[in-house]
């Protein structure tokens, strides 16, 4: 061992600081928190789909003969099924474990250390999450105040070292679409550019179609939200063919796993049931919106996402989290330099709403009073 007693002398020098991602804390973990039974906590925290997902899938996956077979590491039917749900050709595509893996696919491929990646931010944490891994400089840059990129100075921020500029669309935490003249504008750069469009069937913007006429745009999609298949981990990318070939061979064979196959199969099969599950959620955060806005502690962002941003008055975010905790409404809190006393809450269905409001209603009294 080079020097030292301990084992770090062996982990990758940009590895032995690393702080991890922060993941939410489960309701389980939560337990002794909470003056609710874990059964009836409300799981606003983490944008997942409160319809869950198609029951097509649960039936399906109750039969699924094959799970004794490895997936097809071409992803060749998976391609395909893809492609007919995007309208792009299958060329363009590559599926991973969540998009999440995804990220970090297209991290591996282009970053080495010291290299940069812009991202505009407040944006979503997995994106500093790889680069850190692979030794990457996040070069960050501010959104306006009304979480707008800035066109101009992310077109300032390009190096000779950047490699990718990463732009969340809708943005999450924040849910705000930028508009797709400044996101070619930033692809006229020339440099790889990823449009995270985790979001896009509660936004209804997408720049798929643009991926066959540029050789540096890619998409990233999931169903892990419109579909609620959040908890078996399926996502995937749209990309120039020639960067799609560069992923299929280095990512690992098996990413997908024979459930999650399963589970797109069906779910695009029900694509009517579960876009009618989006409309209500789109329908419930109008409500939402409205009824955020009367409470005074709080103000709502307008978002084209499952979620809602909010910013809390006199710095009372973190109380505002810990009340809603303990009755068992978990929302996710932030104040970070990038965002300020914060919570951002997904949008559920109505009865969750309902008593979210109360909850703030009661935390807003406690707080007067
Ligand atoms: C939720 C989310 C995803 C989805 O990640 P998966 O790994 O597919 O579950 C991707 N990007 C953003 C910005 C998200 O908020």
């Amino acid at each position: 061992m080079s020097e030292g007693t301990g084992i770090e002398g062996f982990i990758r020098s940009n590895l032995v600081s690393f702080d991890g991602y922060s993941a939410r804390e489960s309701p389980e973990t939560l337990e002794t928190k909470l003056e609710v039974p874990v059964e009836s906590v409300i799981k606003l925290d983490a944008n997942e789909n409160p319809y869950g997902c198609s029951p097509r899938v649960n039936r399906a996956l109750a039969t699924c003969p094959d799970l004794n077979i490895y997936p097809d590491a071409g992803q060749t039917e998976l391609r395909e099924l893809l492609a007919g749900y995007t309208g792009i050709g299958a060329e363009h595509i590559v599926a991973g474990s969540g998009s999440g893996d995804l990220i970090d696919l297209i991290l591996r491929l282009l970053v080495e250390p010291g290299e940069e990646v812009i991202t505009c931010v407040p944006a979503f944490t997995m994106f500093r999450f790889s680069t850190r891994m692979y030794g990457g400089r996040l070069i960050e840059i501010s959104r306006d105040k009304d979480f707008a990129v800035s066109v101009s100075a992310v077109k300032a921020a390009i190096s000779k070292r950047t490699k990718i500029i990463l732009v969340d669309n809708p943005n999450n935490p924040t849910g705000n679409l930028t508009c797709q003249n400044d996101i070619l504008e930033i692809v006229d750069s020339g440099l790889p550019v990823l449009v995270d469009e985790a979001y896009v069937e509660f936004a209804g913007e997408t720049v798929v179609p643009l991926v066959s006429q540029y050789k540096n745009l890619i998409v990233l999609r999931t169903f892990s939200k419109w579909a609620g298949l959040a908890g078996l981990r399926v996502g995937y990318g749209i990309f120039p063919p020639e960067i799609a070939n560069y992923l299929m061979k280095i990512k690992l064979p098996y990413s997908v796993n024979m459930a999650a196959i399963v589970a797109v199969r069906e779910s695009l099969k029900d694509i009517d049931y579960l876009m009618d599950n989006v409309m209500a959620i789109i329908a419930e955060r109008g409500r939402l919106f409205r009824e955020l806005k009367k409470i005074k502690f709080l103000t709502p962002f307008p978002s084209r996402a499952n979620f809602i941003l909010c910013s809390v008055r006199d710095g009372l975010a973190s109380e505002f989290h810990q009340k809603l905790q303990r009755k068992g409404i978990l929302v996710r809190y932030f104040d970070t330099p990038r965002l300020r006393n914060s919570i951002r809450i997904s949008v559920g269905k109505p009865e969750h709403t309902d008593a979210l409001i109360k909850a703030l209603r009661e935390t807003e009294e406690e707080i007067n009073g």
